[in-house]
């Protein structure tokens, strides 16, 4: 069993954006510049607004934080999002979700200027991933595919069976899955909560993606031996013994799968700092202006 180290992975391809920006600046181009705007105080958010920060710093990007108040109307914070699309100091920004529930998501997921979109949520970005084409792909579906080509993975011509169907991992990263690309080729399945007897077709499956976000949900009679595991799943469990009141847990259940697994990701470890890494990694792109 081989552990993909997210952690380790994410700091060597911050690294390489690092010495990109390096480059940039001795050639007197311009600095990455990634905005997050949260609304509200919702205390996972802000973590991951935190940290999403902090990972600008380290690599050289300037990065702005724009903090609204939870009763901002959707017309203001629509207007907020224009300014955003025209600040040409910015080369991408992220809007955390979940938003407070009187704000439309799907509204201000299509304010957002596509060309600035490096959570890649943007219909015109799904589409063009879908169909091949250079875009902005979400952070996390990205993460897991380039986690899979830097392990060198071969996941051509296997079956893998996703869990989940959201808009931002369980759907792209079946369609990542599938497409004709290294990596890719793969037959995949994708389940969700009506699924029946899932653990029918995880018992089959050379690989599980696992994006449902219920505590160790796959257990190790649900997989076959020799099966690539990568979870996707960030669940708070509380947990009064621990100093934060709450622990971590993906959706699988480590230890046992682990066992039967050739490659399994840890959480915390895996799949949650690749995602920020390859956040950065669409800010470079989109400073660069690739597409
Ligand atoms: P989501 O929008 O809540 O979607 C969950 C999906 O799981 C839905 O498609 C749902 O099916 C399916 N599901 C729920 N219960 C199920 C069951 N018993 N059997 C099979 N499928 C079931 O979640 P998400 O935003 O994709 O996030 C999923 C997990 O990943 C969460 O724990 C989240 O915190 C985590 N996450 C981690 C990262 C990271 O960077 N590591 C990034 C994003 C999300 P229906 O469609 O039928 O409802």
């Amino acid at each position: 069993m081989e552990i993909l180290d997210g952690k380790k992975l994410s700091e060597q391809i911050k690294e390489e954006i690092k010495q990109a920006v390096i480059l940039r600046k001795e050639n007197q181009k311009k600095i990455p510049h990634l905005a997050a705007v949260i609304v509200g105080n919702d205390g996972a958010s802000l973590t991951y607004v935190g940290s999403k920060v902090r990972s600008c710093e380290q690599v050289g990007f300037k990065s702005t934080l724009i903090h609204l108040e939870s009763k901002i109307t959707e017309e203001a914070l629509i207007s907020k999002i224009r300014a955003l699309n025209n600040d040409d100091t910015l080369d991408g920004y992220i809007v955390q979700l979940p938003l407070p529930q009187h704000i439309d998501e799907e509204k201000i997921l299509l304010a957002v200027d596509p060309k600035k979109d490096v959570d890649g949520f943007h219909p015109s970005n799904f589409g063009r991933m879908a169909l091949e084409m250079d875009s902005f792909i979400p952070a996390t579906p990205f993460g897991i595919m380039e986690m899979l080509r830097r392990y060198k993975i071969d996941v051509s011509g296997k079956h893998c069976v996703v869990i989940g169907r959201s808009h931002i991992v369980g759907r792209p990263i079946s369609i990542l899955m599938s497409q004709k690309n290294n990596p890719g080729n793969a037959t995949v399945t994708l389940a969700h909560s009506r699924t029946k007897d899932i653990e029918k077709l995880t018992q089959k499956a050379d690989i599980i993606i696992s994006a449902l976000g219920i505590p160790e949900f796959l257990k190790a009679d649900m997989v076959k031996d020799g099966v690539i595991v990568i979870d996707v799943g960030i669940t708070r469990v509380l947990d009064e013994s621990h100093p934060k009141g709450y622990i971590i847990k993906g959706d699988v259940a480590y230890d046992e799968v682990s066992k039967k697994s050739s490659y399994i990701t840890p959480v915390p470890g895996g799949v949650g700092p690749m995602t920020i890494a390859m956040l950065l990694q669409n800010t470079l792109l989109s400073c660069e202006r690739k597409f």
